[in-house]
């Protein structure tokens, strides 16, 4: 009897440490589950240390894991709680504006540095139309293309501060939910900018008178009796100051662009009798280069232009020059324009090396030249002259090269007018 009780004792004792090892296990499993839930690692590794045997082996143990257990899952929470603060905190030091609009055109949060840069007469608060936050065109239309998914940006003057604003479509669950706008202010940027152009056109001006006074005295020089070195010396003088007026001349071209000095002055043209002309003179210009001109115009009959001849004369002349630069004696260079009621396409194809890829979005840039131009004569600013004239024309330039294999530079304009009713 005594022996049965004794077992049946052991047996409930067995039973109850088993119920309480097993209640412990399902609420360490909870915690688990809970902590894995919110990717919380660490919490769970006393229970997987547990069960694969690496941890505590014996019940004292377990006290010891759940302690652990409380003191990660504490870490977690204060953790969780520190990024949680961290957003909100990084949000309000930015000094970039930001602003996000929700799926219904709703201002859903915003930061102080974007209340401070939009400077509006009522402060932003959430759930705001789009509309009353931005009230400039240019504005609405970039927000309306980034819910489209197209990125954009625009500027925007408020209270005498120039802004840049970005509109970014905001998918991070797939589709576009919504627009991310940032905010700069670009007023120290656009001083400094202006400062720039004005010393450059100041400069490129001043020095003109003295250059030209050089050019005429190494001209008369060389018409003297002088012993050989003398007239070498003579020679020498006028390239550089050829090369310094040729530097100054796209300087002082270059800053008038983008100053907004220069005025384009758009007529309607005969398409035909324009390019015919041009080529022409652009032969002329290259006679004696080895190099051949070519052109073909494809233009609906009686279809006209409507550009500055003395501007689109400038862009074909830049790149025609490029061209000839590059291409070998013998080559050639072929100048096409395709007009259509759609657009304008002027090209300039060459059989020159070529422009590497990592090179072709850095050819536009101001003073950029590709290393293996460095041996030819020029400045730099061709293209980027080009770039910006062809933006003023309300088109654009981009470049289509493999090494080895030339390159074709294709300038983009509006639409031709339609043919004149006779
Ligand atoms: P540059 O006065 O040096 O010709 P550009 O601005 O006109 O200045 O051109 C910038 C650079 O682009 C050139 O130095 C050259 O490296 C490259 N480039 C321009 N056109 C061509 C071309 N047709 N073929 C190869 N490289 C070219």
């Amino acid at each position: 009897m005594l022996f049965l009780g004794v077992g049946l004792e052991t047996s409930i004792h067995k039973g109850a440490s088993f119920l309480w090892i097993l209640g412990l296990l399902l609420t360490l499993a909870l915690v688990m589950v809970l902590m894995a839930r919110w990717q919380v690692r660490p919490v769970a590794a006393p229970l997987e240390q547990l069960l694969s045997g690496t941890g505590p082996r014996a019940i004292e143990d377990l006290p010891g894991a759940w302690s652990a257990l409380e003191r990660a899952n504490l870490e977690l929470r204060e953790r969780a709680a520190r990024e949680d603060r961290l957003l909100p905190g990084i949000m309000a030091r930015l000094e970039e504006g930001v602003l996000l609009l929700g799926a219904d055109g709703q201002l859903e949060q915003f930061n102080p540095a974007a209340q401070r840069h939009l400077g509006l007469s009522a402060p932003l608060t959430k759930g705001m139309p789009v509309a009353d936050v931005f009230l400039d065109p240019d504005g609405r239309a970039a927000v309306k293309r980034a819910y489209q998914g197209t990125s954009g940006e625009w500027r925007l003057t408020r209270a005498a501060r120039s802004l840049r604003v970005r509109a970014i479509p905001f998918a991070p669950l797939g589709p576009v939910s919504g627009v991310l706008l940032t905010l700069d202010d670009i007023t120290s940027q656009e001083a400094l900018e202006t400062t720039r152009q004005k010393f450059i056109s100041n400069v490129s001006h001043e020095l003109k008178t003295p250059v030209t006074a050089i050019r005429i005295a190494a001209e008369n020089l060389q018409e003297e009796e002088l012993p050989d070195v003398a007239r070498g010396n003579a020679a020498s003088i006028l390239r550089s100051v050829d090369r310094l007026a040729l530097l100054l001349g796209d300087l002082s071209e270059l800053s008038r662009i983008e100053s907004g000095a220069l005025h384009l002055a758009p007529v309607s043209l005969d398409p035909t009798a324009f390019f015919e002309t041009t080529l022409q003179e652009l032969r002329q210009q290259h006679g004696g280069t080895g190099v051949e001109l070519a052109g073909s115009l494809t233009a609906p009959a009686g279809i006209r232009i409507l550009a500055d001849p003395l501007r689109l004369n400038q862009v074909l002349e830049n790149l025609v020059s490029n061209a000839v630069k590059f291409t070998p004696p013998g080559g050639q260079v072929m100048v096409t324009a395709t007009l259509t009621d759609q657009g304008q396409t002027w090209e300039v194809r060459d059989q020159g090396p070529g422009i590497p890829e990592a090179e072709q979005g850095r050819i536009f840039e101001r003073f950029y030249r590709a290393q293996a131009a460095k041996a030819k004569p020029g400045t730099g600013l061709g293209l980027a002259i080009v770039k910006h004239l062809c933006r003023l024309m309300g088109g654009e330039v981009t470049v289509e090269s493999r090494p080895g294999e030339g390159a074709t530079f294709r300038v983009m304009l509006p639409p031709s007018q339609k043919p004149e009713a006779s």
